[in-house]
């Protein structure tokens, strides 16, 4: 599995396939995102050499407390959660965005309103599941 696509997809963001525009700009079909010539190669997060980045979009979809409370990847202390520092350090393995995505499909199985709103495979499941609250 590819662990930078698959935690993108549910997290809602676009693993952009930049094309050719002109020759100044390359442009991901799918989402518009326009990258100067010769950088492609930043239209994909790293989120395994840098796992700051997986506790920002869990963050920013609103999945970050549930985590830090649920997945164990945290310990509770009464003045706030600590993350195990193999998981801040790891830049090679994924670790945390392994943790991550495992976390956030087995909470895709818990949840009950799977059905219009799409399922586990949806690319942006929790992002959409957020909006519509
Ligand atoms: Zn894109």
């Amino acid at each position: 599995m590819d662990l930078n696509r698959r935690f993108a997809e549910l997290v809602g963001i676009c693993w952009c396939e930049p094309e050719y525009y002109n020759e100044d700009i390359d442009k991901c079909h799918k989402c518009g995102a326009i990258y100067s010539t010769g950088r492609r190669s930043t239209a994909h997060p790293d989120f395994i050499s840098d796992p700051r980045l997986v506790l920002r979009e869990m963050d920013r979809i609103g999945m970050l407390d549930d985590f830090k409370k649920y997945s164990g990847v945290f310990i509770w202390m009464p003045e706030g959660h600590y993350i195990r520092v193999d998981y801040m350090t790891d830049t090679t393995t994924g670790l945390l965005v392994k943790a991550a995505i495992e976390w956030m499909e087995k909470e895709m199985k818990m949840r009950e309103d799977f059905g219009s709103n799409g399922d586990a495979t949806t690319p942006g499941f929790f992002v959409k599941k957020e909006k519509g609250k």
